[in-house]
């Protein structure tokens, strides 16, 4: 299945909410869920909102998440094979999985406006982690990893800019900071009390476990 290359806000108002992907536009009024509150298409504005079924809820909680993350079906779907083999809760596993992913890492990190822009940056060659140069948006980090701007993107106008606009980004608690050294670490795995998105993982491993 390839990318969605359609319009960003329409993936929000199919959803319903903000899935917040396009960066500082998503927190003004110029965002399409505020401008534009109803469905994308033709019978948006007279059809309101649907019932959903169960299986549509499902579908819907899947979808959403996918989009968060800008993630695929068949990796989405191998995220939650892997989440299962993991121990405890499978949506918490899926959760920390997702947040794990190196372009996320540089999201939350405050280095993107954005998981897309993230992701662009992380394939452009920008990130190394533990020093070593990774242009893999899907890596999956881990708990006592460095996760850096390599030593030539440091001056970087892009990048200068984006790090200083951020400054105050707020960091999640399972990883650090270090803004003047252009560098974060993991600090362990994320709790799902930790990941601040409406995702109903719940309703997604009823989906796949049907
Ligand atoms: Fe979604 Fe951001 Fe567009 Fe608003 S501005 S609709 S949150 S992508």
């Amino acid at each position: 299945m390839a990318r969605y290359t359609g319009a960003t806000c329409r993936l929000c108002r199919r959803e319903g909410k903000k899935l917040f992907l396009k960066g500082e536009r998503c927190y003004t009024e110029k965002c399409g869920v505020v401008r534009r509150a109803y469905v994308p298409g033709q019978h948006g504005q007279q059809g309101g909102r649907k019932k959903f079924s169960e299986y549509g809820l499902q579908l819907r909680a899947k979808q959403s998440a996918r989009r968060y993350y800008g993630i695929l079906e068949g990796q989405f779907r191998h995220y939650y094979e892997l989440a299962r083999k993991k121990e405890g809760k499978t949506g918490d596993a899926l959760l920390a999985i997702l947040e794990s992913r190196l372009d996320n890492v540089v999201y939350r990190l405050g280095f993107a406006n954005s998981r897309a822009q993230a992701r662009q940056l992380v394939v452009h060659g920008h990130f190394s982690v533990n020093q070593k140069k990774v242009d893999i948006p899907s890596y999956l980090t881990k708990p006592g990893e460095t996760v850096a701007i390599v030593e030539k993107s440091k001056n970087n106008p892009q990048m200068k800019s984006i790090v200083e606009a951020n400054a105050s980004h707020p960091v999640p608690k399972w990883m650090e900071v270090n803004r003047e050294g252009f560098e974060g670490k993991i600090l362990s795995l994320p709790e799902r009390e930790d990941i601040d998105l409406e995702v109903e993982e719940t309703l997604i491993v009823e989906l796949y476990s049907k």
